[in-house]
């Protein structure tokens, strides 16, 4: 899509920024630092993203899905790639792109072909996916990587923690010839005993908050909105859906060409009883108006300089992610996510 198709939203990803927070993490490692690009990059564009990475220093991958991995192999040729969810009836597939699956199941491990690497997945303690500790310890081949995945990284104090630690040692015993992983960006940066061999950061990579009382690193992502129209209603108005938002005062209203239907979230909008989700235009913050439409949005730009044509940013340097993710009831990861499909993409710093 060209700019002159726009009147609409705009979504900018800065792959050096994501690349300059690899370096950043890499360096509080002494373990080698993966990177996961699973869900497209966390919506930021894998195509883009993961040789930004690999320039960077990046030599392991993580993807969700077969179908994923399979799209990274034609940008990293040589990259390893790990595909988190595991195979199942792919395995061909998987071994055509040089994947390697976590397999966390006795199941997944007898189809799985006995020649071909694996990373042996070990739940302890989530009950999401993995074997369970006596499971594992049943295994007989050789896997090449031991995984486990926190539940509760994003609290540093959370006593589940070393609960799985102590779990996953138990099983690293076992195999003690065999690397280890366990960390998100979370367990990267709170949890030095846990690093092991590989460390698996996601959304650090990305500019998002991952623990409590940890700082995020750069932004990499700005969502803008083009203003198609600015109104002038009086106080006592009411603004949009429902007529949810009544005006205190004589106004000025800009329409953004952005709503639910490009991920941004209904809940953002505002109502008189709780004001809407920051917004920033013109160098000055301000907020939603009402309720968010699917293809429109409300900002109050009473006093300020914005006018048709503008871009008011709703996530991103002056937009806090993590911040919006809060108003929200979500988290950034589902924001970043479930970035719309139909805005302009741009590349490039924000
Ligand atoms: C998504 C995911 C990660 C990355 O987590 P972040 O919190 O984004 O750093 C690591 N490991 C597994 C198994 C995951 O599913």
């Amino acid at each position: 899509m060209t700019s002159q198709a726009s009147t609409t939203g705009r979504i900018t990803v800065d792959p050096a920024a994501i690349a300059r927070n690899w370096t950043a993490l890499a360096a509080r490692t002494g373990a080698e630092c993966g990177a996961v690009v699973k869900a497209n990059a966390y919506g930021c564009g894998v195509a883009r993203v993961a040789p930004a990475l690999a320039a960077a220093g990046a030599r392991t991958f993580f993807v969700a899905t077969a179908r994923e991995g399979i799209e990274l192999r034609a940008v990293l040729p040589e990259a390893a790639i790990y595909v988190m969810n595991g195979a199942f009836d792919d395995a061909r597939l998987l071994r055509e792109a040089r994947l390697v699956p976590f397999l966390a199941s006795p199941a997944a491990l007898a189809e799985w072909p006995q020649d071909a690497p694996f990373a042996l997945a070990i739940d302890t303690g989530m009950n999401r996916i993995g074997l369970t500790v006596a499971e594992a310890l049943a295994v007989t081949a050789r896997p090449a990587l031991l995984v486990s995945h926190f539940a509760s990284a994003d609290t540093p104090a959370h006593p589940q923690n070393a609960a799985q630690e102590a779990a996953f040692a138990k099983v690293r015993a076992a195999f003690a010839a065999t690397p280890a992983s366990f960390a998100n960006s979370a367990a990267l940066l709170t949890r030095p005993g846990a690093h092991y061999d590989l460390v698996r950061p996601g959304i650090a990579l990305y500019g998002g908050t991952a623990a409590d009382g940890v700082p995020p690193l750069e932004p990499a992502v700005r969502v803008e909105a083009q203003v198609i129209q600015v109104r002038a209603p009086a106080a006592g108005e009411t603004v949009g859906y429902g007529a949810g938002e009544t005006l205190a005062r004589q106004s000025r209203i800009a329409i953004l060409a952005y709503g639910y239907a490009d991920g941004y979230p209904r809940i953002a909008g505002g109502s008189d009883d709780r004001p809407g989700a920051p917004a920033f235009v013109a160098g000055q913050a301000t907020r939603l108006v009402g309720r968010v439409s699917m293809d429109l949005v409300a900002v109050d730009v009473t006093g300020i300089a914005c006018e048709r044509g503008d871009f008011v940013e709703l996530i991103g340097p002056n937009v806090d992610l993590d911040g919006l993710a809060r108003r929200c009831n979500t988290i950034g990861y589902e924001l970043l996510t479930g970035l719309s499909r139909r805005a302009e993409r741009r590349y490039g710093p924000l």
